[in-house]
């Protein structure tokens, strides 16, 4: 038996939205560790290939109870209709598009962006025929000069990796519905701890799961977040048949993320803000990137957007390479690796790592210099990091 969530606030929904109970009434959500379920009848085998009724399931591929105790908390916490879980944050992008996409249509997308959502734009959707025009997100003129009548989605990421770029949600949502287009949104930076987008007016949200949802760095997964018309009629015919399904064991370790996840953000957040403060105007750095500061470009956009700057900062550090490996090497505490969103402090060299093959030009375009650090705010003591970030940039 299902409770009704809709009056709860997200905190509470975060404990118990979706939460169905086995006969035996657990407290912690079940893993239902299995791809299929028994049929009492040949009859009810029939009626359920013909109409799936609330709550019963034919194969895992594209349904199992954990996994839709996932999919309806996320759905609850994000305000959407309806949610599919996914084995990957790229699977979820690219069902997101390529199900909503066919030969002949369009697709204006912002430039930054994660290397492996323009591989399926540029790539696999350039190949069936999708042509994607490529503008700098945070300019309305280049949105709006690239949408045109055969537009059939936007995309981009509500805020950039690795440079912090702040997309103006509402603005970017008003254009592209003027031709029928679907918002589709990589909210990741956001986290649904501080996301509006469906309010903003976003069609399609996406989330890599792998980041602030699961939180400890242990699993691969995604989800995506629209209309019950969206999701049912169109995304999971495509996700049904494809197979890039989320498993039971890893949709229970992200319900458990979602218990925590705004805590953890909120708290993550409040570091990212003070090793932020701690830096701006440091004698060693070129530059700190942070939305949450006054100093950030869209720094008013981001707190009308979200409300908050994220766990994420980025700095330059005057020297380049040579010196950002200095720091990065002197680090005690933040360790050097790619993920985010994790209760660890993560720090990442993106021009010689994640954005490597990104050719010359573009990290000129998208402000990937040589000294350029990415940080992941994690949950250590804040204080403990800011000493670690000053004492290794002595080194730098
Ligand atoms: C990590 C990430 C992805 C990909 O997610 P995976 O779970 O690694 O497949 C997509 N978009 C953004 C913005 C990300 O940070």
């Amino acid at each position: 038996m299902k409770k009704d969530t809709s009056n709860w606030s997200a905190r509470t929904k975060a404990v118990h939205a979706g939460t169905r109970r086995s006969q035996y009434n657990e407290v912690s959500e079940a893993i239902f560790m299995t791809q299929g379920f028994v049929y009492e009848t040949a009859e009810s085998a029939e009626q359920r290939f013909i109409k799936l009724g609330e709550d019963e399931f034919i194969y895992a591929r594209y349904g199992n109870p954990t996994v839709a105790m996932f999919e309806e908390r996320c759905a609850a916490l994000e305000g959407a209709e309806d949610a599919f879980a996914c084995g990957s944050g790229m699977a979820a992008v690219n069902a997101a598009l390529v199900s909503m996409l066919r030969a002949g249509d369009h697709v204006v997308s912002a430039k930054a962006l994660f290397g492996s959502c323009l591989y399926i734009l540029e790539e696999i959707l350039g190949r069936y025929g999708v042509e994607t025009t490529f503008v700098d997100g945070t300019d309305l003129e280049q949105w709006k000069a690239a949408i045109r009548p055969n537009t059939k989605a936007v995309f981009f990421e509500s805020v950039s990796n690795p440079t912090l770029e702040v997309i103006d949600i509402k603005a970017v949502a008003e254009m592209a519905h003027a031709v029928g287009a679907k918002v589709v949104v990589d909210n990741v930076f956001a986290t649904p701890v501080y996301s509006k987008a469906i309010e903003l007016g976003v069609d399609v949200v996406v989330y890599s799961t792998t980041k602030h949802i699961d939180g400890q760095g242990r699993a691969l997964g995604g989800v995506v977040l629209g209309t019950r018309e969206f999701i049912r009629g169109t995304l999971e015919p495509y996700m049904k048949h494809t197979g890039a399904a989320m498993s039971p064991f890893t949709a229970w370790i992200m319900l458990k993320g979602l218990e925590t996840l705004e805590l953890r953000v909120k708290a993550q957040t409040a570091t990212a803000e003070a090793i932020a403060k701690a830096l701006e105007g440091h004698p060693k750095l070129e530059r700190v990137i942070y939305p949450g500061l006054a100093s950030h470009a869209q720094h008013d956009l981001c707190m009308a957007q979200m409300g908050a700057g994220g766990t994420m900062v980025g700095y330059e550090i005057k020297g380049g390479r040579d010196a950002a490996f200095r720091f990065m090497n002197a680090l005690k505490i933040c360790v050097i690796s790619n993920n985010l969103g994790d209760a660890k402090t993560i720090i990442t060299h993106p021009f010689t790592t994640t954005h490597q093959r990104l050719p010359q030009e573009q990290k000129d375009h998208l402000g990937i210099t040589t000294g350029l650090i990415r940080m992941s705010a994690g949950l250590e003591d804040s204080q403990d990091l800011v000493n670690d970030v000053l004492q290794a940039l002595e080194q730098a």
